[in-house]
C-alpha cells in the first residue's frame, strides 16, 4: 500500500487532510501509466517529429532527470505552501529512499 503519490510525491494524509481522495488523484491526475505511456510514445516517436515540450522531456529524460515532473505540486492542492527548504528536504529524503533499495537489491541472495 502505497502512502505517498509517485509522482508528486505528496502523502496521502495531505490530501485527506484537505478533503481530497488520494485514490482519485493517483487514478486521474497522477495517474502513473498516463506517464509511462507518455515516455513510451515518446521513446517510439521520430526524434524529427518532436514539438518543443516533447524534445525537452525526451532530453531529460535521457539525462534522466525528474525535475520535469510535479514534484510536490499538484493543482487540487491550490492553496499548498511549501517551501523551497522543504521541498529540498523531501527531495533528498527520496533520494536517500532510492538508495536504500539499492541497496537492498544488490545485496546477495542467500540461497
Ligand atoms: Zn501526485
Amino acid at each position: 500500500m502505497n502512502n505517498v503519490c509517485f509522482i508528486c510525491n505528496i502523502s496521502k494524509s495531505e490530501f485527506t487532510e484537505n478533503s481530497i481522495s488520494f485514490s482519485k488523484h493517483t487514478k486521474n491526475t497522477h495517474y502513473i501509466w498516463n506517464y509511462v505511456s507518455f515516455i513510451v510514445g515518446l521513446l517510439e516517436k521520430d526524434h524529427n517529429e518532436y514539438n518543443g515540450i516533447e524534445s525537452y522531456i525526451a532530453q531529460k529524460y535521457s539525462n534522466k532527470e525528474t525535475d520535469w515532473l510535479p514534484f510536490q505540486v499538484t493543482g487540487m492542492l491550490k492553496n499548498r505552501t511549501i517551501t523551497e527548504e522543504e521541498a529540498r528536504d523531501l527531495k533528498i529524503s527520496r533520494i536517500e529512499q532510492k538508495i536504500d533499495e539499492l541497496r537492498l537489491s544488490l545485496q546477495p541472495k542467500d540461497n
